[in-house]
């Protein structure tokens, strides 16, 4: 598909989206992204040595929130190896993002390193060794390394918020711990965990920080290709929490969604898209962006389960 054809279809879609009257609700349980407009929409796509195409309000930075645990993932498991898999498991949750019963059942072990448990823990191995500023700044080392962009922050304000109201995540570390599954206080790795979710990205930024999970030949190189697979095919089974499987039966392709709104879909060997819609399905997955990554991957037949459009 050209490049002017697959304009037009971003075109469309953000038109489709902005006159779409349901727009789903904004995460109200963070302080500052409750204040966020929901009639907000971008998307953009990137293919190395290709021109990125955007559509909508796609130089506006918003907050990453968990799209970073994909890029803390990463970093983990080049510094630990498969031994992050001692303390993570691999499997899908089908519970909310922040549940709180699967670790009560399962001893502190996390389901995934997508849930909120798992990416705690995660953030808990990456700081291991370091000060927490240490770690913040290899985490956003890594994300301004995969953009190729030093123009990516973190917004305080909203970590701050998320310090003074995330008592369910603090519940979690504390329950983490009890298990001996946490190796640094609470609150050094939650402070740690709250700022990295904090990052903030345009949609143009966040398309070109997932190019290395593409495996495209002039791709960045961050990770071995065989982690690449991994790490999609943890995304395709726990990148959308509970909504992971509907995510998979409407886009096809592996995705780590935020409740900033942002979502970010990996088409292997092809692109790396970035959506963001503030306002949040019953899943806490964007439906916006959801919606517009089912229209974009009918439009052009991008899945992992197949290749063609209808
Ligand atoms: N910082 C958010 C939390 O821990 C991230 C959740 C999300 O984006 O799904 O609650």
């Amino acid at each position: 598909m050209d490049d002017a054809r697959l304009q037009a279809i971003l075109e469309q879609i953000t038109a489709d989206a902005f006159a779409e009257p349901d727009k789903g609700r904004v995460a109200n349980y963070i302080p500052q992204l409750a204040a966020i407009d929901a009639n907000q929409f971008a998307i953009a796509i990137a293919r190395p040595g290709r021109p990125t195409l955007t559509a909508g309000n796609a130089d506006t930075r918003f907050s990453i929130q968990s799209v970073s645990k994909v890029f803390t993932l990463a970093l983990a498991l080049g510094t630990l190896g498969d031994r992050l898999w001692e303390r993570v498991g691999r499997e899908p949750s089908g519970q909310a993002f922040d549940s709180m019963v699967l670790l009560e059942q399962e001893k502190g072990r996390p389901r995934n390193p997508f849930i909120n448990a798992g990416a705690i823990v995660t953030t808990d191995a990456v700081l291991s060794g370091a000060e927490p500023r240490e770690a913040l700044a290899s985490i956003l080392r890594f994300v301004r390394d995969a953009a190729a962009d030093e123009d990516i922050h973190i917004n305080d304000t909203v970590a701050a918020s998320e310090i003074a109201t995330g008592h369910r995540n603090f519940a979690l570390a504390h329950y983490l711990l009890s298990h001996g599954n946490l190796m640094h206080p609470a609150d050094l790795t939650l402070g740690t965990y709250f700022h990295q979710c904090a990052i903030e990205m345009t949609c143009a930024q966040l398309a070109h920080a997932g190019l290395f999970l593409t495996g495209c030949e002039n791709a960045p190189r961050l990770v071995s290709h065989s982690r690449i697979r991994r790490i999609n095919a943890l995304m395709m089974t726990c990148g959308h929490y509970d909504g992971s499987g509907d995510y998979a039966y409407r886009v096809g392709l592996p995705g780590k969604s935020g409740v900033g709104g942002g979502i970010l879909t990996i088409v292997p060997g092809r692109a790396s898209v970035a959506v963001w819609a503030p306002g949040l399905n019953r899943y806490g997955n964007s439906k916006l962006g959801t919606e517009a990554m089912q229209s974009l991957t009918d439009l052009t037949g991008w899945s992992v389960f197949g290749a063609a459009p209808d």
